[in-house]
């Protein structure tokens, strides 16, 4: 009987390896610097050798296949990378030959915000559901899809960049030469630099004081807590960039009607200040058609969601189906 997945979580700063059995239990699990800088070859090499010495491990026979999840996007079918921005070298790169040929293993690669759709549905908040739409709201936004309990990737493997949807025409810069994107608004990178705008700008305001009085150290985590002390200023970002992160998920729900919105990324910490100006825009532009709304949830995996995605997609391609689908 094939109990365990190989699984790999290669971002672009660490990468995790495991052993993970059906039910989502982990063993042997290592994690080393990725390396990154230091170019293609050797950040690979240091995948492959993360995953050989937790195979060695593993009883014989007993591994249905190698799951990696990757921090960029990635053809599924291919494994074929589409310019990572934290995996210099990697772009049109694939590593699936390399570890089928190191490991005698089937193996499997997808985007690392895409499988945490899949982990969610599998292990986490969106156990229970067919239907889920997975967003992280970190340094950037992304997102995944579990349609119908399988992975959504699309035609090219590319789905779920949802971060780059634009929400204001003309808006701020996005790191993707765009305008206007939601990651441009609502990301954690995007709080920090509305609130040194507004400092720039002449606001009076605690987050200030709480970055030491050098705007430059002003991150997402001062704002929320300037916020939860009650400063107006930190409260009036949070309410802008929750309405406009509420637009987002409005045009996402009227798009895929998705049973439960799981939210992860560092953000997600602060679900509690953002759902006000969430809900309030999804109640304006899509609750309406709809009939209600679908519950939006904290990610129950953390810092395993990517591992235990990685571990989900082995199984979905041994068993033709999520090991909870
Ligand atoms: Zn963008």
């Amino acid at each position: 009987m094939k109990t365990h997945a190989l699984a790999a979580d290669v971002g672009g700063t660490n990468i995790r390896a495991a052993l993970v059995d059906r039910q989502g239990a982990m063993s042997h699990r290592v994690s080393v610097p990725t390396m990154a800088h230091l170019g293609r070859d050797a950040s690979v090499r240091r995948v492959l050798e993360a995953l050989e010495g937790v195979l060695a491990n593993a009883e014989p026979g007993s591994v249905v296949g190698a799951g990696l999840s990757v921090a960029g996007p990635t053809d599924p079918k291919t494994g074929v990378m589409h310019n990572p921005p934290n995996l210099p070298g990697w772009d049109g790169f694939t590593i699936v030959p390399l570890v089928e040929e190191k490991l005698a293993l089937q193996t499997s690669v997808a985007n690392d915000a895409t499988l945490a759709a899949l982990s969610e549905h599998s292990y986490g908040a969106g156990r229970g559901y067919r239907h889920v739409l997975y967003v992280t709201v970190s340094t950037g936004i992304g997102g995944g899809m579990v349609v119908d309990g399988k992975l959504y990737a699309g035609g090219r493997g590319l789905a779920g960049e949802i971060g780059h949807m634009v929400i204001v025409p003309g808006g701020p810069e996005c790191n993707c030469g765009g305008r206007g994107c939601l990651e441009a608004l609502s990301s954690g990178t995007a709080v920090a630099r509305i609130a040194r705008e507004r400092l720039q700008a002449g606001d009076v305001s605690a987050i200030l004081d709480l970055a030491g009085g050098r705007p430059e150290q002003v991150t997402a985590p001062v704002v929320v807590e300037a916020a939860r002390a009650g400063d107006t200023t930190a409260q009036s970002i949070i309410s802008e960039s929750s309405a406009n992160l509420g637009i987002g998920f409005a045009n996402l729900i009227l798009a895929f009607d998705p049973e439960v919105i799981v939210i992860g990324g560092g953000m997600s910490e602060s679900l509690d200040l953002l759902l006000p100006g969430v809900l309030g825009r999804i109640d304006t532009y899509a609750a309406q058609y709809l009939s209600g709304r679908p519950p939006i949830v904290k990610s129950a995996l953390g810092d395993d969601v990517g591992l235990l995605g990685a571990a989900a997609l082995a199984f979905e391609s041994h068993d033709g189906s999520s090991p909870r689908g």
